[in-house]
């Protein structure tokens, strides 16, 4: 058992930190009044290398590993979940399945400019009737000559409005089966696809949607793997993404808990500093023990992906454990702020709604304890 980042994980951090305070910073305040994500930083992404961190070089990528992937993704969300959350549903929840599974023409066609940074990707597997439940998903495909006519509906997709193309998720037959939902890669704009944005407590400036979808026409060459049944391929990337965004959730309470460090030592209550306080410095204290109980969680998680051998039952527990984690910690955050913890001047209240999201989407924590519970034999 090795417990050190290698001196390439290390780099990574200390460049990808300089990058995010330097010019992701600037843009959250006005991204997050206007709840619009700033599209130009896909492009500044792609240019410095951080759209395709976990993908190998062959394949258009940085050629790193999941650590790696998790790395950037603290980073990230220390400075802002909304950016991050929108980098997470195109590097991963968009690509990675047609990354895993994708014919060499939708690789060339879709992955390569996505990891150009040329094309935003999104992800729609979640419906108005069901997204803790994959089994309820209505939206179908109808086989046509020379491709399929989907039909449905899909809800709180990520990117939706900014989106060139989107991973879609439909019933390819009608039994309760798996392998009866394919995959999608849908061009936008299609006409077959209505998008309206929605407003959100949380994240943001990252734009979300939903959508109708009525008749609209996908060429058989836009069937992910050129196969129908690609579920299980949906279920392994949701395994991976989960450790990512436990990876996002340590990044939200690192901020809230740098900002509680700041504020206990310049605010002061009868002529001390609230840090000296021994309420708050247990307060303090806890927030810090938690981060890194999470954090090293998060660590063996994408060691667990790297070795190839993450199950859906770890991967529940890591995304369990850190996303009540950031909770815990950036509701404490708030607290230790008092009053100052409300304003708006503060970010702790911002990144505290941003935690609320973890709990919820990629699968709530109910449904992460009942994969948990079956792993069990419950
Ligand atoms: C900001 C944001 C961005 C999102 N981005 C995307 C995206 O890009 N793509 C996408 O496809 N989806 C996305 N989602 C959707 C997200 O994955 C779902 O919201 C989530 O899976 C929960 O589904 P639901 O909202 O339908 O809640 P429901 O399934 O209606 O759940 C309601 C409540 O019932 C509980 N519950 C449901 N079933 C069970 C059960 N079997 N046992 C115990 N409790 C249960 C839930 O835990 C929850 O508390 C996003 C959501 C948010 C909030």
């Amino acid at each position: 058992m090795d417990f050190a980042y290698s001196p390439e994980h290390e780099q990574l951090r200390t460049t990808v930190r300089r990058f995010a305070e330097a010019e992701m910073a600037p843009l959250v305040e006005e991204a997050e009044e206007s709840e619009r994500f700033p599209r130009q930083l896909f492009r500044r992404w792609a240019e410095v290398g951080l759209l395709g961190v976990r993908y190998p070089e062959a394949d258009g990528g940085a050629g790193f590993d999941k650590l790696a992937d998790c790395i950037v993704r603290e980073e990230f969300s220390r400075i802002c979940q909304s950016f991050a959350s929108s980098w997470s549903a195109h590097t991963h929840l968009g690509i990675w399945p047609i990354w895993r599974t994708g014919t060499p023409e939708q690789k060339a066609r879709f992955l390569q400019p996505a990891l150009r940074g040329e094309k935003i990707a999104g992800f729609g597997l979640s419906e108005p009737d069901g997204g803790s439940d994959i089994r309820a998903m209505k939206t179908r495909a109808t086989k046509v000559d020379g491709g399929y006519r989907l039909t449905g509906s899909k809800m709180y997709i990520t990117n939706a409005p900014i989106a060139d193309f989107l991973l879609v998720a439909a019933r390819t037959a009608p039994e309760l089966k798996p392998d009866s939902i394919s995959l999608f890669i849908v061009e936008l704009p299609n006409p077959g696809f209505a998008i309206s944005s929605l407003k959100k407590e949380g994240i943001r400036a990252s734009e979300t949607g939903l959508i109708y979808i009525e008749d609209a026409f996908v060429p058989d060459s836009c069937l992910l793997a050129g196969r129908e049944g690609t579920y299980p391929v949906l279920l392994e990337s949701l395994s991976e993404n989960r450790v990512g965004v436990a990876a996002n959730c340590v990044g939200i309470a690192t901020a809230a808990f740098e900002a509680s460090m700041a504020y206990a030592e310049e605010r002061k209550v009868r002529g001390k500093p609230i840090g000296s306080y021994q309420a708050i410095g247990h307060r303090l204290a806890d927030m810090a023990a938690e981060i890194e109980a999470a954090r090293w969680l998060v660590n063996y998680g994408a060691w667990r992906v790297d070795g190839g051998t993450i199950d859906a039952a770890t991967a529940a527990k890591v995304k369990l454990t850190a996303a009540d984690m950031a909770l815990r910690v950036t509701e404490s955050a708030i607290r230790l702020h008092g009053g100052a913890g409300i304003m708006r001047e503060y970010p702790v209240g911002r990144h505290h709604r941003d935690a609320l999201v973890y709990v919820i989407g990629e699968g709530t924590a109910e449904i992460q304890r009942n994969i948990i519970a079956r792993s069990l034999g419950f």
